[in-house]
């Protein structure tokens, strides 16, 4: 790295040597300059001889967690405005909210929704859910960095004294009980209740960040504790399937990029194609499916002779990855295990899925950056880019996965031109005019359609 100190002219005659692409940031009020340009790498589908590294976003492109992230959100702006009847309220609007709220920094999202909803918001209902969102953190979280910000907060809307008496809430084994919380919501309540001072934007913004976070945080402490299927009915979310399970296709993708399928990634070929069809209602598989079993067994090989780096990049806090990584890996050895395999390659499979740590070359999350850097900046793209080894001159033997606007946008600020979009359900209403392609069949779509983008 060298820095020069410059001027306008020499900063324009620069942007005029590229004609391709940029994109402008605008940052949070708080942050200089008001705004910044990045230049975009160079839009490519070129099939590759060398696929050098997978980078792949976590929530809603690896997994189906996106959902949960939503129902968190919708349940802060719920309890902070007393809505919480869906009679009253139906919830966040689909085309107008979720572009706002999925993708980019849960600050960026929240802040969204509190412009947006701030008329709604009671103060009474706001400081209860505070209480609540602390408490329970302060108690419960395994997550030493939720504990601080909350203790941080605390300090902020509460004289010293009492902020001090509510952070030394210790957690033992009577108050961790149900009936134990219940009682010190109670009395924490009665005492802090009518102290709380929450007001103005920045104020609502942090103790609702908390709201958030708690909420979240509570339903991955409780999948983890093994009660997906009981949460399932009570967050009213279709039954039948687990509240955390890998995308359409994933399975398929990373074992075959891993090279872990070799010969044998043809008997795959209906798990795909049946894969493919949940993604894309309108794809019509063809009445022979030979040359897809062909291409599949000539992908296995390929891959087996070079295996792929591969990445997941994510927004959220390590704490969250962790949990979801571990449980989505535990879905994707159920999926392994009705493989119609050989035994031995499929005991050698599910040992590489044993654990997350075990299976990827990196585990990036906001973690490893700061809020303000997190897509679509290109810091965790770059970070992950850094982390895997691969050199400026082979970003174009890489390809990155999102679901998100903001996350194609960091894939290319970060010098990756295959940036590809999988939108699902929840992405419709998102401008993805930066991914270099859009591929509404998912991953099972990439290996089909483009042969993951391999000159075979
Ligand atoms: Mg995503």
């Amino acid at each position: 790295m060298s820095i020069k100190l410059t001027n306008k002219n020499e900063i324009i005659n620069l942007i005029n040597q590229h004609d391709g692409e940029y994109v402008i940031i605008n940052n949070p009020e708080y942050i200089f300059p008001e705004r910044e340009f990045y230049r975009l790498a160079d839009r490519n589908l070129n099939p590759l001889k060398m696929l050098d590294a997978v980078l792949m976003d976590m929530d809603g492109t690896t997994t189906t967690t996106e959902e949960l992230c939503i129902h968190s959100l919708e349940y802060m702006v719920r309890v902070i405005s007393g809505l919480e009847s869906h009679l009253i309220w139906p919830g966040l609007d689909r085309t107008e909210d979720y572009p706002h709220i999925i993708g980019n920094s849960t600050t960026k999202h929240v802040e969204y929704l509190i412009q947006k909803y701030h008329k709604g918001i009671k103060s009474d209902n706001l400081s209860k859910a505070y209480i609540f969102a602390a408490l329970w953190t302060l108690i419960y979280s395994q997550d030493l960095n939720r504990v601080n910000e909350v203790k941080v907060n605390l300090k902020k809307f509460l004289p010293v004294k009492d902020s001090a008496v509510f952070a030394s809430i210790i957690p033992d084994k009577s108050n961790a009980s149900k009936k134990g919380f219940a009682e010190l919501l109670k009395s924490a309540a009665k005492k802090f209740y009518g102290k709380l001072h929450i007001h103005g934007k920045d104020d609502i913004v942090r103790a609702s960040i908390d709201i958030y976070y708690q909420r979240y945080h509570e339903i991955l402490h409780r999948i983890k504790k093994g009660e997906s299927e009981k949460l399932q009915k009570e967050l009213g979310l279709a039954t039948g399937k687990s509240l955390i399970e890998p995308m359409q296709g994933t399975p398929v993708f990373l074992a075959l990029v891993k090279g872990l399928l070799g010969n044998e990634a043809d008997k795959l070929t209906d798990e795909l194609i049946s894969d493919y069809i949940r993604k894309d209602k309108s794809f019509l598989p063809p009445s022979s499916t030979a040359g897809i079993w062909q291409k599949l067994r000539r992908l296995g090989l390929y891959f087996e002779k070079h295996p792929v780096k591969v990445a997941v990049v994510t927004s959220s806090i390590m704490y969250e990855a962790e949990i979801v990584l571990s449980q989505l890996f535990e879905e994707i050895r159920n999926v392994i295990a009705e493989w119609k395999i050989n035994a031995a390659r499929k005991k050698r499979i599910l040992e590489r899925f044993s654990s997350p740590h075990n299976f990827y070359d990196a585990i990036i999350t906001a973690t490893d950056s700061s809020e303000i850097r997190l897509k679509p900046h290109r810091d965790l793209y770059s970070i992950a880019l850094y982390k895997l080894g691969v050199p400026k001159s082979s970003f174009r033997n890489v390809i990155g996965f999102e679901d998100s606007e903001s996350g194609t946008i960091a894939i290319r600020a970060a010098g990756v031109g295959k940036s590809i979009a999988v939108p699902f359900a929840h992405t419709q209403g998102h401008n993805l005019a930066a991914a270099t392609l859009i591929a509404e069949g998912g991953l099972p779509e990439i290996i089909i359609k483009n042969n993951i983008f391999i000159k075979l």
